[in-house]
């Protein structure tokens, strides 16, 4: 057997971020890293670390999950996440959540029912008998920047802007796109691993469109063998690849490391299907992969007392925490 060194890799959504941005997602991944690392060192339980890595990027308006999520055509917020754990390979999922602060927790819920994925009126009422608070009145997780996307969107639709505008190609920061989808994966000493991912989806999306978050093997896998993948992008796309599932089998079948999986699957993707998107990757060893081919995405890991994080195309910045 091999030493493993615990560790907890965040992302916080892969796309055109427009530069005003930067700072508040850096600071929100590196955070998320944090709390999840501390949480694991608390708790010694990966699910438990990913969980509250995403639960700190929910309560985070930079990001668009929890508070700050994007807004339906409607302007409305309807969320979804997912949470699998590598071990036991069972996962909760769910969909078109309202006024709920932390779907995370809830997805993480539902692996205690015989389901994998509750949506709708069905998860929210699994919500109220569970015990979550449901914000009243509702609309409270509707920030003003989510508010303005949802106009800057209309009016790029008006000008007949293509789809995949709203994460990168041909948006230039021409408006505001949010995509700042979270996700975590952690490993610890003994190899086991988790993946959680949360989002408000895409910007005018249709009400009731469910995208690849929620979705075991587009936004969230995990599988103690090989590694666990959390996914951000365009989840039209991601769901058509399967991005998580590709990745994670290209190191299976392939026997491509962490970070060759990661940017191969991504590109494959992107060659095929248009459609960009990032991904976050710890293989079975520790071994970290994160590449994207979007113009940006957050993200963050902690191992030790050392912070790696980095938002720009090949930026890798290393700080050594003190105390
Ligand atoms: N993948 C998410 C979705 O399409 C968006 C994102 O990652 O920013 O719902």
């Amino acid at each position: 057997m091999f030493p493993i060194e615990p560790l907890v890799l965040v992302h916080g959504g892969a796309g055109d971020i427009p530069s005003e941005r930067v700072p508040g997602k850096l600071l929100g991944v590196k955070l998320a890293a944090k709390v999840g690392y501390e949480k694991l060192r608390q708790t010694g339980c990966v699910l438990d670390a990913v969980e509250e890595a995403v639960r700190s990027m929910e309560l985070d308006p930079f990001f668009n999950a929890g508070y700050g999520s994007v807004l339906t055509t409607e302007g409305n917020v309807e969320m979804e996440a997912s949470v699998m754990c590598g071990t036991t390979q069972r996962a909760g999922c769910v969909s078109l959540i309202k006024d709920i602060m932390h779907p995370i927790s809830l997805a993480r819920r539902v692996m205690k029912t015989p389901h994998n994925f509750l949506a709708g009126d069905g998860a929210m009422r699994f919500a109220k008998d569970e015990g979550f608070e449901i914000m009243e009145p509702a609309g409270q997780l509707v920030t003003d920047y989510a508010r303005e996307a949802l106009e800057e969107w209309k009016e790029s639709q008006r000008r007949g802007e293509n789809e995949f505008a709203r994460t990168e190609i041909g948006s230039s920061n021409k408006y505001k796109v949010e995509v700042g989808t979270v996700g975590a994966v952690a490993i610890d000493g003994s190899g086991n691993i988790a993946v959680a991912t949360s989002t408000g989806g895409i910007t005018g999306k249709l009400p009731g469109r469910i995208g690849d978050t929620p979705l075991v093997g587009c936004g969230t896998y995990a599988d103690n063998r090989v590694g666990g993948v959390s996914t951000t992008g365009h989840g039209e796309t991601i769901m058509r690849h399967c991005l998580a599932y590709d990745i994670l089998k290209r190191m299976e079948y392939l026997q491509e490391d962490a970070q060759t999986a990661t940017e191969n699957s991504c590109k494959r993707m992107t060659e095929r299907l248009i459609g960009t998107a990032g991904a976050i990757t710890i293989d079975a060893k520790g071994q970290v992969g994160i590449s994207f081919n979007s113009k940006r995405m957050a993200w963050a890991y902690q191992k030790c007392n050392t912070i790696v994080y980095g938002i720009e195309q090949g930026q890798i910045i290393e700080e050594v925490l003190t105390q």
